[in-house]
């Protein structure tokens, strides 16, 4: 295993060495573990190193933030700890930890441990691999599971028969990897995959964490494959009764995926938007807004989130229609979708075939959207206008009439700003 270290970026060997000694001034036996172990096998870069120590995983942190100069943040209750050193790397440093489930789907019970019992609690054989970095066995690979024999085979497979019960959010785990590695799901456990998922299984674990799963899947390269598989083996109703991925959901997601690469071409100066919060858009296009609003308070997504998914399922359908009139005007046009997210707009346009309202939406991306006044509140000010909501309107009407190219120079902005003023 140390040549495969070896061929590592020269900054993780560095962390990697770093971590050894750590391991051996400080008496504590420290490990590589998890998707880490698993991407360096594969040749997949990744990161973020997984550390497990038996011993006092704040004070290896501790130490180890203190010699790579990195950004510490700890964990004390749970004994872990991440360093962010430099601009690209996550350290994760954990107390080897055994886990009991009292209850299904429940949070399990957590004590300090040994490696091959924090090994024992992971999902998958091919996570469940680790290799020694500390002072005797350095590089040597510990594979309880075969983890290496099942990458080789390309296959995803749980340590134990009760793996899915225990913990639910495994069976999108088991998707999101089977997908993004073009592996299997290995018979036994497709077997005990559709059992839990015809127990519904996913629908008692806490709705956070089902959440933070949800929102990995979708950020996955490839979400098409990733949520009809989804589909197929556990379905989207955990979300809400009866809600599926169909053919519809389908062709909206590649219209969608379509306008977020047209976005990224065009307009790669502004802010990225959140690709995965558009494909969870099309995932719960079907509901109403009761459901949605339903949706999002059981799974307690954050309130930009919220927000940007409110306004858009509010504006979708209504502005859809709008956005084909012939006879809007610039103006008007900005102050329909001025309000709304990128990720709303683009959804709007994801869902319309119609030629008018992606021309509406294309101006207002390209053209109007950065426009701005010459003028200003101070220009205001200077013609004695009293600090009020008069500033704000007499702004709005004269970037209106920029937009819709009434006025062009800064002189006409101040004259159409006189007039306005004075007519109040
Ligand atoms: P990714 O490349 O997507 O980050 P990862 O394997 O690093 O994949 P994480 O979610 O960061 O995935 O988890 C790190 C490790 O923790 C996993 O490799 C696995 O060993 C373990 N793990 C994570 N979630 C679970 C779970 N629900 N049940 C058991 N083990 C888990």
């Amino acid at each position: 295993m140390k040549q495969s270290i070896h061929k590592l970026p020269q900054e993780l060997q560095n962390l990697i060495m770093t971590a050894h000694h750590v391991s051996v001034n400080k008496k504590i036996p420290a490990y590589l573990v998890g998707g880490f172990v698993r991407d360096m096998l594969l040749g997949v870069k990744n990161f973020d190193l997984d550390i497990v120590v038996e011993g006092n995983g704040i004070a290896f942190a501790e130490e180890f933030a203190r010699k790579t100069s990195g950004g510490l943040t700890t964990h004390k209750r749970f004994g872990t700890a991440s360093v962010i050193v430099g601009h690209s790397f996550k350290v994760d440093i954990a107390t080897a930890r055994e886990e009991s489930y009292p209850f299904p789907a429940t949070l399990p019970v957590v004590t300090p441990s040994f490696l091959r019992y924090d090994l024992k609690r992971r999902d998958f054989t091919i996570n469940a691999m680790a290799i020694d970095i500390g002072a005797l066995h350095f590089g040597a690979c510990i594979d309880l599971y075969h983890g290496k024999e099942d990458l080789a085979a390309q296959v995803i497979r749980i340590l134990h028969d009760n793996s899915f019960i225990d913990d639910p959010t495994r069976m999108v785990r088991a998707i999101r990897f089977e997908q993004r590695f073009g592996f299997h799901i290995e018979p036994h456990t497709l077997r005990l995959l559709k059992k839990a998922a015809r127990l519904r299984m996913l629908e008692k674990v806490q709705p956070q964490r089902t959440r933070d799963e949800l929102i990995v899947i979708l950020k996955e390269k490839n979400p098409m494959h990733q949520l009809q598989r989804l589909e197929q083996l556990v379905g989207v109703s955990f979300l809400i009764r009866g809600l599926r991925f169909t053919q519809k959901s389908r062709k909206l997601l590649a219209a969608v995926e379509k306008q977020m690469s047209w976005f990224a071409s065009m307009h790669a100066h502004r802010r990225q938007i959140d690709q995965w919060l558009m494909r969870f858009m099309v995932l719960i296009d079907a509901l109403d807004l009761k459901d949605t609003r339903r949706v999002l308070e059981k799974f307690a997504f954050y309130r930009g989130e919220d927000k940007r998914v409110l306004d858009s399922k509010k504006a979708a359908a209504r502005y859809e229609k709008i956005l084909t009139s012939s006879a809007l005007s610039a103006s008007q046009v900005y102050s329909l979708l001025e309000p709304l997210s990128y990720e709303g707009i683009l959804f709007i346009k994801a869902r319309s075939r119609h030629a008018r309202v992606h021309a509406h939406i294309e101006e207002f991306l390209q053209r109007l959207n950065g426009m701005r006044t010459h003028i200003s509140g101070n220009d205001l000010r200077l013609l004695g206008v009293e600090p009020g909501p008069l500033y704000q309107q007499v702004l709005k009407k004269v970037l209106a009439a920029r937009l819709d190219g009434f006025v062009v120079t800064r002189h006409e902005e101040l004259e159409l700003a006189r007039k306005l003023i004075v007519r109040k």
